[in-house]
């Protein structure tokens, strides 16, 4: 029997489940294509009750959250992970803290992304995700002073759109035509302002908007990440 080095990818996920399991997939379905037959992904996930969660995002008790993830994150280390994957965007607002805290490395969804972008050589991008990626500094920061992109986002009341549109539908599994609608029309707009592309911040914005809706490269987090930890496990 051959034994392939493999490290195991820790996903702390729930955030929400609904792309926690594309995720899953997509690890799976790598490793098969690179290493073939019946390979599959060594992982271990810590799935959080997103209810709770999404409540205190809201109340803005980001101290909280805080805690929570570092202790589902150390969870999965003693479990056994080499490394951590954060299946969400939003959630990487405390990706400093939980990096200090824990002895195994995470990889940065952000990080990945503008990767991917800078690969295509596109300067200017829009950013859409939920109002805290949208708006706070930890996600559009990292784009800019990190990796030198250009980050522009909707207005508010298009960016109350898009993050409507996350919570009370794509997270609860809900795919909508009028939904893709009015995120396309965001796109188109902010394509206007000079966007070269879209990066789509949020895990389950690919649910519903693919590369065939957007009239400019659109930029899959989940997927992008998902394929990082593959690439990452396997080197
Ligand atoms: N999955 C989403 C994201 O990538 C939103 C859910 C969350 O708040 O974590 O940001």
């Amino acid at each position: 029997m051959q034994s392939i080095q493999m490290k195991t990818i820790g996903l702390l996920g729930g955030m929400s489940w609904e792309s926690s399991a594309v995720y899953y997939q997509l690890i799976n379905q790598k490793v098969k294509e690179i290493l073939g037959g019946t390979h599959s992904a060594r992982s271990l996930m810590y799935s959080v009750e997103f209810h709770e969660i999404e409540q205190l995002q809201h109340a803005g008790d980001w101290k909280k959250l805080t805690e929570l993830m570092i202790q589902a994150a150390k969870q999965i280390e003693n479990g056994g992970a080499d490394f951590l994957v954060i299946c969400t965007n939003t959630m990487h607002k405390m990706f400093p803290e939980m990096e200090a805290a824990l002895s195994i490395p995470i990889l940065h969804i952000a990080d990945a992304a503008a990767e991917k972008i800078k690969e295509k050589k596109l300067k200017k991008i829009a950013l859409l995700g939920t109002n805290f990626t949208m708006t706070h500094d930890f996600y559009k920061g990292r784009l800019t002073d990190k990796h030198s992109l250009e980050v522009i986002v909707p207005n508010e009341s298009d960016r109350k759109i898009v993050h409507d549109i996350i919570y009370q539908e794509l997270i609860l599994g809900i795919v909508r035509d009028e939904s893709r609608k009015e995120y396309v029309e965001i796109i188109k707009k902010l394509q206007q302002q000079g966007a070269e592309g879209v990066l789509l911040g949020c895990t389950e914005i690919p649910l519903l908007i693919q590369q065939e809706d957007s009239p400019i490269p659109v930029f899959d987090t989940t997927k992008i990440h998902a394929e990082k930890a593959v690439e990452y496990a396997l080197s």
